[in-house]
């Protein structure tokens, strides 16, 4: 079966944790889309444009990786594109309540619809986009927190 999953999430910006959680499912699923969610009422630090782009270079060499942006539900999303698997990263149990109410959730809406979760890897567990955004912006050293093609450009953007 060829199947795809999908990883939505903010990505202001790209994290270790995220490209951890992308690169596992990349080994598990033939193709992972990973959805950078556009969230008008809300302003986010990386344009959708510039969160796309570090994505799309932390992840250029999982060729079965493709990143997309998408506003609105993502059950919506994926029942337009023919998605019936989303893959999320649990880091610890003050995930798990939202977590499971959005899988709950995303099941009425689309009951075709499955979420998977992947236990953080130990290092990651306490990072965050905006974890970050504070230590960068306030020129603290990212190099440990973000994938090192794109940590110049992170890390410059946030000093600004
Ligand atoms: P955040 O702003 O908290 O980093 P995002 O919405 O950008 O969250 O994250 C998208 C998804 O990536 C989260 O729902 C979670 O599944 C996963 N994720 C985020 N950070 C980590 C991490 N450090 N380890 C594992 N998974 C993570």
């Amino acid at each position: 079966m060829n199947q795809t999953v999908i990883c939505p999430g903010s990505f202001d910006p790209v994290t270790l944790g995220h490209l951890d959680i992308i690169t596992r499912a990349a080994k598990m699923f033939d193709r992972v889309v990973v959805a950078v969610l556009v969230n008008s009422s809300k302003t986010p630090t990386f344009s959708t444009e510039e969160r796309m782009e570090l994505l799309r270079d932390a992840v250029s060499d999982l060729p079965n990786v493709d990143i997309v942006s998408f506003e609105g539900l993502l059950a919506e999303y994926c029942k337009n594109s023919g998605i019936g698997t989303i893959v999320k990263g649990l880091r610890a149990v003050s995930d798990f309540e939202y977590e499971f109410q959005m899988a709950i959730a995303n099941k009425k809406l689309n009951p075709g619809l499955e979420t998977m979760f992947l236990t953080a890897d130990a290092d990651s567990t306490f990072l965050s986009s905006s974890v970050v955004r504070e230590i960068g912006s306030m020129g603290g050293d990212i190099s440990n927190f973000v994938p090192a093609c794109v940590h110049d450009r992170i890390a410059a953007r946030l000093r600004k």
